[in-house]
C-alpha cells in the first residue's frame, strides 16, 4: 500500500501563468491544401487575395433602362433587351435606351440606369420621370473586391460568409492548418460505459464522452482511448497509445491527492509535467505535459480533474485555447465581457472561481444570471451556461449590480 500524500510536491500556478506555459507549447500543426468550398470550420493558413475585379464589368444594379444620363429626361428610343448572362450586343447612342437586367453588363455607350419603376414603355419608347446622373445604378468595376484586395486573412476560421467569397473569387483550393488529434482516455475503477449495467457505487463515464465532444466543437479530430483502470501499468499503456496516434491527449481523473491518482507520476515518467496544480476553482489539480514524440512537435497531454464540472471548465479555460492555437487560429481566445450580477455572489477567499452563468442582453447591458449549485460534481451547473464568470479569490461578497469580467463561452441568451 502507497501511503498518501498529505501535500502536493507541484507548486500551485496562477491561472495566467498556466495559460503562458501552455501557449507557449500550442504553435500551429502543419498546414495542408484542401477544396475550399467545404472547408467551413477550417482555420486559413495563407492570406487570400482576390486576383480580379468584382464585378469585372460595368453592371446593372437594377431592373431598368440603359441610358446616357446626358440626355435628360428626354423619351429614348428602346433598342432592345440585356439580360444576366444573356450576351446580347448593342450600343446605346444619344437618345436609345436598352432595356436591362440586374447584373447585365452595361452596353457601351450607356452611363447610367433607371429603374423600371421610374419609367413608362410604349411603342418602343421609354420615358423618364426623372433626370439620371452618370453611374446612377451602375455596379462599377471592383466596386465589391478591388484587384488585389486581401479577402480573407491568414489565421480566419472560415465560416459560411468565407466560403461564399471564396467561391466569388475562384479559389476553389485553399491551404488551411491541420485539425489536430486529440485523444481523450477515462481513468478510474468505479467509472463505467454510460450503457453499461452499474453497479452499487459506480458512476458512469460522463467526461470522456462530453470532453471528446468539446474537442469535436473546438475544430479538432477526436478520439476514444476507452476507459483505463487505476493501475500504473493499465494507464501507462492506455498513455502511450493515445500518444501514438493523438497531437493531444486528454485524460479525466486521477490527478489528486489520493493512492489511485496515476497520472502526474506517469506522465512526469513519459514526460515533463509543466504545472500539476493550478490556483483556480473548480479544477485545481488540473496538469499539462509535454511528451516527445520522433518526427513531431511534442505532443501535449492535458491531466484534467475527474469531477465533471472541474474538468470542462478546464477544458475551456486551458484546453480549447490550446487546440485552436494548434490550429492556427487568429483569435483562439473566447471574448471577455462586462457583465452585471443579476444576484449577490460569494468570492472564494483563496482563489479565482469560473462561475458558470447566463448572460442575456438586459435593460442596455449584459446581464449574468447564476446556473445554481456551482458544486465539481454538478454537471446541470454547466447545462444553459453560456459564460464563465471570472469570480476574484478575494473573499468579498459582490451585490446585485457589481459588474465583473466573463468569458463568452456561448451565443448571448434572448428572454
Ligand atoms: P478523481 O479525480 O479520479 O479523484 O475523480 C474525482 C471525482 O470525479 C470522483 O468522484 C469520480 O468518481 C469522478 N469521476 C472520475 N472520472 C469520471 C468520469 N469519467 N465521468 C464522470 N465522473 C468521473
Ligand atoms: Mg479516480
Amino acid at each position: 500500500m502507497q501511503p498518501m500524500r498529505r501535500e502536493s510536491p507541484y507548486p500551485m500556478v496562477p491561472v495566467d501563468e498556466a495559460q503562458r506555459i501552455i501557449t507557449a507549447h500550442a504553435a500551429p500543426l502543419a498546414g495542408e491544401e484542401i477544396d475550399a468550398l467545404w472547408a467551413e470550420g477550417r482555420v486559413l493558413a495563407e492570406d487570400v487575395l482576390a486576383a480580379e475585379a468584382l464585378p469585372d464589368v460595368p453592371k446593372a444594379a437594377v431592373d431598368g433602362y440603359a441610358l446616357r444620363a446626358a440626355d435628360g429626361q428626354a423619351a429614348r428610343r428602346v433598342l432592345g433587351e440585356l439580360t444576366a448572362g444573356g450576351g446580347e450586343q448593342l450600343a446605346v447612342g444619344p437618345g436609345q435606351a436598352a432595356r436591362i437586367m440586374t447584373g447585365a453588363p452595361l452596353p457601351p455607350g450607356a452611363d447610367a440606369v433607371i429603374m423600371v419603376e421610374q419609367t413608362e414603355e410604349r411603342d418602343g419608347v421609354v420615358q423618364v420621370r426623372q433626370a439620371l446622373r452618370a453611374g446612377d445604378s451602375v455596379h462599377t468595376v471592383g466596386q465589391d473586391i478591388a484587384p488585389g484586395a486581401l479577402v480573407l486573412a491568414a489565421g480566419t476560421a472560415l465560416g459560411p460568409a468565407d466560403i461564399g467569397l471564396l467561391a466569388t473569387i475562384g479559389r476553389v483550393r485553399v491551404r488551411v492548418w491541420r485539425r489536430p488529434v486529440v485523444a481523450v482516455l477515462a481513468t478510474g475503477d468505479e467509472v463505467y460505459e454510460p450503457g453499461a449495467q452499474i453497479g452499487a457505487g459506480a458512476i458512469r463515464d460522463s467526461n470522456r464522452y462530453a470532453l471528446l465532444a468539446a474537442a469535436r466543437e473546438a475544430g479538432c479530430e477526436a478520439i476514444s482511448l476507452g476507459i483505463a483502470r487505476d493501475d500504473a501499468e493499465v494507464q501507462r499503456q492506455a498513455i502511450l497509445a493515445g500518444l501514438a496516434r493523438a497531437d493531444v491527449l486528454i485524460t479525466s481523473g486521477g490527478v489528486s491527492m489520493g493512492t489511485r491518482d496515476l497520472v502526474k507520476p506517469l506522465l512526469a515518467e513519459l514526460g515533463t509535467v509543466h504545472f500539476g496544480r493550478v490556483a483556480f476553482k473548480p479544477g485545481k489539480p488540473t496538469t499539462f505535459a509535454t511528451v516527445e514524440r520522433a518526427g513531431a512537435a511534442p505532443a501535449l497531454v492535458f491531466g484534467l480533474p475527474g469531477f465533471p464540472v472541474s474538468s470542462l471548465v478546464s477544458f475551456e479555460v486551458f484546453v480549447r485555447p490550446a487546440l485552436r492555437r494548434l490550429q492556427g487560429d487568429a483569435r483562439p481566445e473566447r471574448a471577455r465581457a462586462r457583465v452585471a450580477l443579476a444576484e449577490p455572489i460569494a468570492a472564494p477567499p483563496d482563489r479565482p472561481e469560473y462561475q458558470r452563468a447566463i448572460v442575456s442582453w438586459e435593460g442596455g447591458r449584459l446581464v449574468a444570471r447564476s446556473t445554481g449549485a456551482q458544486g465539481s460534481s454538478r454537471l446541470l451547473s454547466l447545462r444553459g451556461a453560456n459564460a464563465l464568470l471570472l469570480v476574484p479569490g478575494d473573499g468579498q461578497v459582490y451585490p446585485a449590480g457589481a459588474e465583473l469580467d466573463a468569458l463568452l463561452t456561448g451565443p448571448l441568451v434572448q428572454y
